[in-house]
């Protein structure tokens, strides 16, 4: 079994971001950048599943600027086997990347694809499902668990109000909750090890994919400050604010 992981560098999680003067977007200069979260997990599970023997390749594929090397060489100490970047330096929407990894995995053949279920930088919870769809395969999104079964993936879903079981017929697509696993640290060792994998540059152009954006941002703004507080002296002045100041009742 072949397993095709799809990791984005984004900005770290831990960063405060800040939005340009411009408003045209958010700072990018002297930030950490690191692998998405979820895609983390998306790596941790390929990595399971070759450990228990149900898996024999795994190949990491990420879109973005040559610096998304460090993401790839990430992935590739946790435990993956080789590595694909499609370097571009125009800013690339959901569509655009699915439409790269539609052709990655054309050309790669792999049983599961593993996606994170959002990018934490423009949380589109897009691409797993428009790769889906552009290959036409089943897809799998938001999974807490995956069990390999005999050609089959079975995949638990985090739904509204519960867990959803569904059974898909292998090659699909899988995108990753946070409840999947809890990817480990990359050692020294490994990553000394990850310097000598293999990776793959190639250009949209290579793929015959135009990744033009579809989408204009027209601006982008902080979320507006908390007001201050106030203490109210007593049940009733609370029940007047709650009626008609902040009107939630009637
Ligand atoms: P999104 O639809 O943008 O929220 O992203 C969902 C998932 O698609 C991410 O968790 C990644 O697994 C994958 N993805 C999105 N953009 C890229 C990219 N530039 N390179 C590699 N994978 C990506």
């Amino acid at each position: 079994m072949k397993i095709l992981v799809a990791v984005k560098r984004v900005v770290d999680y831990n960063v405060k971001v800040r939005v340009k003067a411009d408003k045209t977007g958010v700072e990018l200069s002297n930030v950490k950048m690191s692998m998405n979260p979820f895609d983390e997990i998306a790596v941790e599970e390929a990595v399971r599943l070759k450990e228990a023997g149900k898996a024999n390749e795994i190949i990491v594929v990420s879109m973005g600027p040559t610096a998304a090397q460090e993401t790839i060489r990430t992935a590739l100490a946790m435990g993956a086997d080789r590595g694909i970047l499609v370097q571009t330096d125009t800013e690339l929407q959901p569509l655009a990347v699915s439409k790269l990894l539609k052709k990655v995995a054309e050309k790669e053949s792999p049983d599961l694809v593993i996606l994170g279920k959002q990018a934490i930088d423009d949380d589109s919870n897009q691409t797993g499902q428009m790769l889906a769809a552009l290959l036409n395969w089943p897809q799998g999104t938001f999974a807490s668990k995956v069990e390999l079964g005999n050609n089959t993936a079975k995949v638990t879903r985090e739904i509204d109000g519960g867990l959803e079981t569904v059974d898909l017929k292998i090659p699909c697509i899988i995108t990753t909750d946070l409840r999947l696993n809890e990817p480990r640290y990359a050692s020294l060792p490994n990553i000394m090890k990850a310097k000598k994998k293999a990776i793959d540059i190639m250009t949209p152009d290579d793929l015959d994919v135009d990744v033009m954006p579809r989408l204009t941002t027209l601006k982008v703004e902080e979320p507006e400050g908390r007001k201050g507080g106030v203490k109210v002296p007593d049940v009733a002045a609370l029940v007047d604010k709650l009626k008609n100041e902040a009107k939630v009742i009637g």
